[in-house]
């Protein structure tokens, strides 16, 4: 009788061990690589959504008003944190890039929009590196509204003073009106060197309705996984800049970048991986209250169904160093060292 309790405690001890080790270990011991269809330990999957040019307190407002309520469900999941950016100018180009990489512009190398930006260098963004780290098998897709801010370009010209439609192309320019003009020659737009490191790239396609039903296609493509999906709705941005902050039109393009989310939501349900999927939502900047400009706006948004993140305030370059932290990728194994810290303890 003594022996068979004795026997009973060692169980209940490697029973203990066991959970200890944690889940992923469990699963190892009991269902080794059986061959070909061997059950495989793999990552989740990450959504990256960005609403472009998000006035914090216009995105509040709306979530107080029961007109986001996408976000508001992520948000009772995991968290919203108020961001300020602190380094590079409160504009797409420079914003992007600190958010998929996490440096500010000394290291990105983009600083505003349209005078002085080159390539991130190549391998600094969290696709890239996400795929050094996993492997050929973690798939990384990059999907944009907005083209030349999110491009891909080599050496080109551009007219930093010309007007907001036609600055960055030549081809949009007649001789005279360029005359008396400053025109430059850029090195590189910022994924120049980029682009071709990750499975599918493709920017430029404008309006919220032309981005969305590419995010669910590649979602259902990949759902298999594991996947890093990063997507940039244009919208608010392009509303604001054309009929002000305060106008209907701004806040009806958050309202329909939310719509969006809900059927992103959907998307990942039907293909059955919305439990292994983490969301974390980011803007690249603010925009000036009832204005049509966004020069030093520096208060924007990020929300997670991630119960993990328990901050609330947060800079920019936060974004990918919050992702690593996910992943379990060592902060401390990248050079330069990242500047931005995670937004998970
Ligand atoms: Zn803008």
């Amino acid at each position: 009788l003594k022996s068979g309790r004795l026997g009973w405690i060692w169980i209940v001890i490697l029973v203990l061990i066991v959970a200890v080790l944690g889940v992923v270990e469990v699963r190892m011991a009991f269902f080794p690589s059986s061959g070909g269809t061997a059950a495989r330990l793999q990552p989740d999957n990450v959504l990256l959504i960005g609403w472009d040019g998000t006035r914090r307190a216009r995105l509040k407002q709306l979530l107080a008003e029961g007109r986001l309520p996408n976000l508001a469900a992520l948000i009772a999941k995991g968290r919203l944190v108020d961001i300020l950016v602190t380094t590079g100018a409160t504009a797409t180009k420079p914003g992007w890039a600190e958010i998929l990489t996490g440096y500010s512009p000394r290291n990105t190398r983009v600083w505003n929009n349209r005078d002085h930006y080159d390539a991130v260098p190549a391998g600094y963004t969290v696709l890239e590196r996400l795929k050094q780290h996993f492997g050929p098998d973690f798939k990384t897709i990059f999907i944009s509204g907005k083209w030349q801010n999110l491009g891909t370009r080599g050496i080109h010209k551009v007219w930093p003073t010309g007007p907001r439609t036609r600055w960055y192309d030549e081809k949009l320019w007649n001789k005279r009106e360029i005359e008396d003009q400053e025109i430059l020659t850029m090195p590189a737009e910022p994924y120049h060197l980029t682009w071709k490191h990750v499975d599918v790239f493709v920017n430029g396609l404008r309006k919220s309705d032309n981005v969305g039903p590419r995010v669910l296609e590649n979602i259902h493509r990949f759902k298999d996984g594991p996947f890093m999906l990063f997507v940039e709705f244009e919208e608010p941005d392009e509303q604001g800049h054309v009929y002000g902050e305060g106008s209907p039109q701004y806040s009806d393009e958050l309202v329909h970048d939310d719509a969006w989310l809900g059927r992103i939501e959907e998307q990942l349900k039907a293909d059955g991986i919305a439990d292994r999927t983490t969301i974390y939502m980011v803007s690249d900047h603010g925009f000036g209250a009832d204005e049509n400009e966004h020069h030093k706006e520096p208060e924007t948004f990020f929300a997670t169904n991630d119960p993990r993140v328990t901050t609330t305030t947060g800079d920019r370059k936060d974004v990918t160093p919050t992702i690593y932290r996910h992943y379990g990728v060592d902060l401390g194994s990248f050079q330069p060292p990242l500047e931005g810290k995670p937004l998970i303890p």
